[in-house]
């Protein structure tokens, strides 16, 4: 940190949803970190689910785990993969955790015998939480990102909080980016910039005037387009950027760069330019995304595929991976639910390489199990995430041990073979939301497994999200017979990995892998998964 306070930028949306503000908050954030600023970026959620950990993936996408365990919008694993800068509770607050906070201080009799209301004491409740950050005394800037679109009723506290604090700081403290919709006509072959104009009015209405227009676009747009949303919106010609449709997302600060929106933001906050940038390692690894040199079939086995988001850091991390391996790894994503053994050969049988995805009750595990049988017996590849690597003790319970009716008390918690079964600190647990074993736990690896052989050490962290793990009991059962425990917990002796040795490369963990993979930092485990997926090609 080199400022003794930080300055605040805030990115807000209109027109449309889904323009991917997540990604030009994460890539101002990247540009800025490149000129020197140490960044931070933090959402802001106007729905009043307390956190996102208890909606279904299918409402909002992954639901992404943090450090110190918090679930949290997927955003904020863009944030972490563009910065490598973890994210913590702090950057994720929902409007649910406003009002929780303010009615329990209510209750407490905090306010004194006052009326309790939206201004202001649900607006300096936001602003506190913006401003939490900044106690850290770590960052220059605070990025923070209001989730909805402007002119929603619910983003309408938020918006309200941006101004008074705008005020509050004073001149050059605070930036605001606006990031909207420039819809093209086929059929009169035109960009209509109408939307933007109406959406930046209704900013103005509730009292913020945008610095900074970001407009997406299907196709580049024409300097005099620009220069006339910049003059219906009193924004400098200069602070209009495009963002127009990329291939890849990683590409969206290099374009951004080219635009000098760093240099623009600076100059509004009153920052020197400070370290010349050097994006050449960005830029490179972009170009990997680009142009691979080989590409490799990957199933993705999950219930939820219909929805890519669902499993957003999975999908980023094998994008990373691809780079760590010169190819692209093509993703099909399998629907579990419908995986059989009569089907799964047709299914599975051209893949590099099998992944069974994470994921809660017994709704598609059979075709999950299917998938991993599969797998282990015709040699493919295999990697299996928390209940992926559940799965894979299942089905050796059941398919090598001989225990037929082996399964997780999850999904029959009378089975007389509970191969996964509840975490004994578990037991009781009765809430949902923020109850599960989450976050960051160390694991010891096994020197000479696969998964040794990935992070090239002995100690590692990882992150979490379940109730469930391996019954040590049956332990020595299964390493007898051939499947080892190749990580385990420290301090507990709680199985985060499982590996079978003479299989060419069969993982499960027990953590989130996908969680930490950053275009900086690329997973090595999935690089290792991808690698032994391209020594399996057909
Ligand atoms: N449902 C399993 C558990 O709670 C696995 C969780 C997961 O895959 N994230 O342990």
């Amino acid at each position: 940190m080199k400022l003794q306070k930080p300055k605040y930028i805030f990115v807000t949306g209109g027109v449309a949803s889904s323009l991917g503000k997540g990604i030009i908050s994460a890539s101002v954030a990247r540009l800025l970190q490149a000129r020197g600023y140490s960044v931070t970026i933090q959402k802001l959620d106007p729905y009043i689910n307390v956190d996102p950990g208890t909606l279904n993936p299918y409402e909002h996408g992954e639901c992404y785990v943090t450090e110190d365990g918090a679930e949290t919008d997927l955003d904020l694993g863009h944030y972490e993969r563009f910065t490598s800068q973890p994210t913590s509770k702090a950057n994720n607050v929902t409007t649910g955790k406003i009002y929780q906070h303010v009615i329990h201080k209510e209750r407490e009799g905090e306010y004194l015998g006052k009326t309790v209301q939206v201004i202001p004491h649900i607006t300096d409740e936001i602003k506190r939480r913006v401003q939490l950050l900044a106690q850290r005394k770590e960052f220059d800037i605070i990025i923070t990102e209001i989730g909805g679109t402007v002119g929603d009723i619910e983003s309408l506290p938020f918006v309200e909080a941006v101004r008074q604090l705008r005020y509050q700081l004073g001149a050059c403290e605070t930036a605001v980016i606006h990031l909207t919709l420039i819809p093209y006509l086929a059929a009169s072959g035109e960009f209509k910039t109408k939307p933007t104009q109406h959406s930046v009015k209704t900013l103005l209405e509730n009292g913020l005037q945008p610095d900074v227009l970001v407009l997406r676009a299907e196709k580049p747009l024409a300097a005099d387009m620009k220069r006339k949303v910049a003059l219906f919106c009193n924004v400098d010609a200069n602070a209009v950027v495009e963002s127009t449709d990329v291939p890849s997302i990683y590409e969206v600060p290099l374009l951004m760069q080219r635009q000098k929106l760093d240099e623009v933001i600076l100059q509004k906050l009153d920052l020197p330019m400070g370290d010349e940038p050097d994006m050449s390692r960005w830029a490179e690894f972009v170009e990997k995304v680009k142009h691979p040199k080989k590409t490799v079939d990957m199933a993705l086995v999950g219930k939820y595929t219909e929805l890519p988001d669902a499993y957003k850091s999975i999908v980023e991390s094998f994008v990373h991976a691809g780079t760590m391996n010169d190819c692209r790894v093509k993703l099909h994503y399998v629907n579990s639910e419908k995986l059989t053994p009569e089907n799964v050969s047709e299914k599975l049988g051209k893949m590099g390489g099998i992944l069974v995805a994470p994921g809660f009750g017994s709704r598609g595990i059979e075709g999950k199990i299917t998938a991993i049988h599969f797998a282990r017996t015709k040699k493919i590849p295999f990697l299996g995430i928390c209940l992926g690597m559940q799965c894979a003790v299942i089905e050796y319970a059941r398919n090598v041990l001989g225990h037929r009716d082996a399964t997780s008390t999850e999904m029959d918690p009378t089975t007389k073979h509970p191969v996964v079964n509840l975490m004994e600190e578990q037991k009781g647990v009765t809430a949902k939301g923020g109850t599960m074993r989450l976050g960051a736990y160390p694991c010891t690896l096994q020197k000479g497994s696969r998964t040794y052989d990935a992070y090239g050490t002995e100690q590692i962290s990882e992150r979490h999200r379940h109730r469930y793990e391996f019954n040590n009991e049956y332990l020595a059962e299964f390493e007898d017979a051939g499947m080892k425990a190749a990580g385990v917990n420290p301090e507990t002796g709680l199985v985060e990995v499982v590996e079978i040795p003479e299989h060419p490369w069969f993982v499960g963990t027990q953590f989130h892998p996908e969680y930490k993979s950053t275009v900086k930092y690329p997973h090595p485990l999935f690089g290792a998964f991808v690698k032994a997926a391209l020594t399996n090609l057909h």
